[in-house]
């Protein structure tokens, strides 16, 4: 078996969805998902002339030709990476089906038959605390067991960059990652009213966005510690590891940071220096399936948990869900697409995402078949619809 193509088609979800198909002589194809960003489409046709003619199911081998030969040019880190990341989930689609295996069988079989998924609530409608509990008990309602906040947006007591006006007397500069008091207690209020309103039942999590300095991370973390959080993530930014060790060592809040890292490389200090938690990679633009299982095996060494980053579509989310079930150490997976009606429409045979899980079942590959009325619906202005070019 050879490979003949590498397609591309983006989808224009609430974030471009890069799409990949990959053909072949025995006319088995597999199809994966790169994450967003500019020029990803085009970087996966730049490396597509380097697998094809060449077996498909030599993933690790092609894996290592593209970072070899476009190492000059991204293949470190980047949306060269991204793009890699794309064309590596639709060879194990690819490989399943040419197997007739579920993508889950090649990485080891199942601890769990379904994945646990959380909804990204972002904000309340206004920064009043009882505006966040009602958001919260509402997606509940929909079945999500694991939810998480944005704690760093909406803050009434941060000034906002685009305001040049002080709105409070103890308004804070978004730029010097110091928390008012004010501030810190809205943050906390905001948490408390999402626990209360969900009750112990319900894994909740805040998302801090790289925004404090080290000491001020350890204040939040410790008001947030009578809450059980079940994460504070990127409390401090995300350069200095160093830095995150001091605040994860300080609290019993648990710490969460990597959906900004890429290849294994890039959580080897990471883990090895203990600095969070749990670590959230982002699987189809870190790298993909094999590294992910890599950087999960390496981080159960130091018993931490992964709860991978993921605003793909139902393709990528759902093959990222193959690999999850394989490893030991996976805790849940994020879904972001809450707000976006048609995202399970964009697969034939139902939405995926059933209750605030994934089923996975036993079809080839990831077991999805793309609904090619809702994808062509949806194309992202200016691509071209699994062209040999990104464009028409
Ligand atoms: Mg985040």
């Amino acid at each position: 078996m050879k490979i003949t193509s590498v397609r591309t088609a983006v989808i224009d979800g609430n974030f471009p969805w890069v799409l990949v198909r990959i053909e072949t002589d025995k006319g088995v194809s597999g199809l994966g998902e790169a994450y967003w960003g500019a020029g990803v489409a085009e970087l996966v046709h730049r490396a597509a002339r380097y697998i094809i003619g060449q077996d498909p199911t030599n993933i690790g081998k092609l894996m290592f030709i593209i970072e070899r030969v476009l190492s000059g040019e991204g293949a470190q880190g980047g949306t060269t990476v991204t793009a890699m990341s794309g064309i590596e989930i639709a060879l194990w689609d690819l490989m399943g089906r040419a197997h007739q295996l579920p993508i889950s069988t090649f990485f080891g079989g199942r601890f769990r038959e379904k994945i646990r998924i959380y909804a990204d609530c972002h904000e309340g409608d206004t920064p009043d605390p009882a505006e966040y509990a009602r958001r919260a008990k509402e997606v509940v309602a929909d079945g999500f067991t694991a939810i998480k906040f944005d704690l760093d947006n909406e803050n009434p007591y941060t000034l906002d960059v685009t305001d040049d006006t002080y709105p409070s007397r103890q308004w804070v500069e978004p730029y010097n990652r110091v928390i008012g008091s004010q501030e810190l207690d809205w943050m906390v209020s905001v948490a408390t009213a999402v626990r209360e309103a969900v009750g112990p039942e319900i894994m909740v999590a805040m998302d801090a966005h790289w925004k404090f300095g080290v000491n001020d991370a350890i204040k939040l973390a410790q008001r947030l510690e009578p809450l059980d959080l079940v994460w504070l993530e990127d409390p401090t930014p995300p350069h200095n590891i160093d830095a995150l060790v001091q605040v994860t060592r300080s609290t019993k809040t648990p710490i969460l940071t990597g959906e900004s890292l890429y290849t294994k490389w890039g959580y080897r200090d990471l883990i090895e220096k203990q600095a969070a938690r749990i670590i959230s990679p982002d699987i189809p633009k870190m790298g993909g399936l094999s590294e992910f299982k890599k950087v999960a095996d390496h981080a159960d060494m130091y018993y931490i948990a992964m709860a991978p980053h993921n605003v793909a579509s139902p393709i990528g989310t759902v093959a990222c869900g193959h690999v999850c079930a394989a490893v030991s150490n996976f805790l849940v997976m994020e879904y972001h697409a809450h707000d976006v009606e048609w995202w399970g429409d964009l697969v034939e045979g139902g939405n995926p995402l059933v209750d605030g899980f994934i089923p996975l079942n036993d079809k080839p590959g990831h077991g999805l078949t793309l609904n090619e009325d809702v994808a062509k619906a949806h194309l992202k202005k200016g691509s071209s619809y699994f062209g040999e070019t990104p464009y028409a």
